[in-house]
């Protein structure tokens, strides 16, 4: 009788699960495991959005199992100490894992190595789990660097990457009687949520991609900047914990064809691209891809300015509501997201790691690579080839919100503002402004441009 212990960290799903199916081909009985981490707590990166999302993803993820004939075993502890001691108690001779590029995940599997070593466990790792195309498995000819520093010219190599084809979920899961874990995390232990997060879980999110193939995806290329329409997929929660696969969907895109799915895949390849930058350069989930020798606003020298951007209060209309959309929803859409840290970095030149935890403290997709290189791509310190560009508030708000439907959805304050002014409240006349509970500008924007360039020495 053989035994494998699978560690389910950032995968949590049955379908195309590269370290199940393989734990399945060898042993007679597998323990699907996950340690809730306290090294984790630590880090202050188990925010309550992403706890709630997660005990939906465990939740889901054991119902499945128990319809196979397993279940799913939950131990709290440091991750090495705990997988070992299950591999020992059911006398496991493998263990099976996704591959991570955080510093955190590296050194996490370094310690599980060696624990498992000592008791004559193999660890296996597994690539191509949570990305697409590994970290590492593309580098610029010719360059003699270990990763692409520029978006383009990876995205066409890794276009050509032929792709392994997806894994079915298993049959049948026998679970060792020995293997023993602790209760499931409930969600009615997770307190400061926010009221509009998406339910989480492989089953929610498959049913949300059926929708999503049948729905906007033709459209996306049109109409995935268009605040309003609300067009994109809401899919990046699913792949941040790994409940759906990057592979399954870039062939179920490809399988469906037209703009709307070449658009698509293009930003499943964005997240490849951050990862292979954050594991070359891990340094850079908190410090300059590329320093700019910026001397940032830190949060004692623009405190004002930091508490007004967070709760939404700019009186800029277009980053107030991507603002509250992020506190409501615990998301936020794409385009938000770059004119929201534009303006914090660019516009009130505070520093993007003040933005970036903020980000982290909501969002329920929030991660270290995503996250992290996406702040320093719109404040010009990471990858991005127009590292000065400043994104207008109003000229943002005219162009992908146009009739205000977005600002009005956010920003109930200004309901009732004609279409022509909903950027710009600060033009109506001054009888009409005293009638509206919403503050003023924080800035000129020409002040904050001033500034910026000043610092980065374009003026
Ligand atoms: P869609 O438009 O439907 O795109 C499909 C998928 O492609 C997404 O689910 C996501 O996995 C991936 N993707 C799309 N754009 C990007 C991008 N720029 N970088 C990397 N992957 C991308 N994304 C996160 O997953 N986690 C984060 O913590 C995160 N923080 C961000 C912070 C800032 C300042 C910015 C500008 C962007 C951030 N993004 C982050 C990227 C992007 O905003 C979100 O992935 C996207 O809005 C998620 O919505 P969606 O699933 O509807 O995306």
């Amino acid at each position: 009788m053989t035994i494998a212990v699978v560690l389910f960290t950032a995968d949590l799903r049955l379908h195309d699960h590269p370290p199940l199916h393989a734990a399945q081909r060898t042993a007679d009985e597998i323990v699907p495991l996950f340690v809730r981490d306290p090294g984790i707590h630590a880090t202050g990166f188990d925010a309550p959005n992403r706890q709630a999302f997660l005990t939906d993803c465990l939740t889901d993820l054991d119902e499945q199992l128990r319809q196979r004939g397993g279940r799913l075993v939950v131990r709290t502890g440091p991750v090495a100490r705990e997988v070992t001691a299950v591999a020992v108690e059911c006398g496991a001779t493998e263990v099976h894992m996704a591959a991570g590029v955080t510093r955190y995940a590296h050194q996490r599997e370094q310690l599980l190595r060696e624990a498992l070593a000592a008791q004559g466990v193999t660890l296996h790792v597994h690539d191509n789990v949570t990305t697409a195309v590994a970290p590492g498995a593309l580098t610029p000819t010719g360059t003699g660097t270990d990763h692409y520093a520029v978006f383009t010219p990876y995205y066409r190599r890794w276009s050509q990457m032929p792709l392994r084809d997806p894994l079915p979920p298993p049959g049948t899961v026998r679970v060792p009687d020995t293997a023993r874990g602790e209760s499931l995390p409930s969600a009615k232990d997770v307190d400061d949520t926010s009221p509009g997060l998406p339910q989480g879980g492989e089953t929610a999110g498959r049913t949300r991609c059926a929708r999503w193939w049948s729905g906007n995806l033709s459209q996306y290329e049109d109409r995935h900047d268009d605040l309003a329409d609300d067009a994109t997929s809401r899919l990046s929660p699913y792949l941040h914990f790994g409940a759906l696969s990057p592979v399954e969907l870039i062939h179920r895109a490809r399988a469906h064809g037209g703009p709307g799915a070449d658009a698509f895949v293009r930003q499943l390849c964005w997240r490849d691209f951050h990862h292979q930058t954050l594991a070359a350069r891990p340094d850079t989930a908190t410090t300059d891809y590329r320093t700019r020798h910026d001397q940032w606003r830190g949060e004692d020298d623009a405190v004002e300015d930091i508490a007004a951007w967070r709760d939404g209060r700019t009186g800029y209309p277009i980053v107030d509501a991507g603002m509250r959309q992020l506190r409501h929803e615990g998301w936020m859409h794409n385009r938000a997201r770059l004119l929201t840290a534009s303006f914090l970095t660019k516009t009130l030149y505070v520093d993007w790691r003040i933005g970036a935890r903020h980000f982290l403290d909501l969002l329920v997709d929030g991660d270290i690579v995503n996250n992290q290189l996406n702040w320093q791509w719109v404040a010009g310190t990471g990858t991005d080839t127009r590292p000065h560009r400043v994104l207008s508030p109003v000229a943002q708000g005219k162009r992908f919100d146009p009739r205000g439907t977005y600002v009005r959805r956010w920003v109930p304050e200004l309901a009732g503002v004609e279409d022509r002014l909903i950027h710009e409240p600060w033009r109506l006349p001054r009888e009409m402004r005293a009638g509206l509970d919403y503050p003023e500008p924080l800035i000129d924007l020409a002040d904050g441009l001033a500034r910026f360039k000043q610092a980065r020495g374009r003026d």
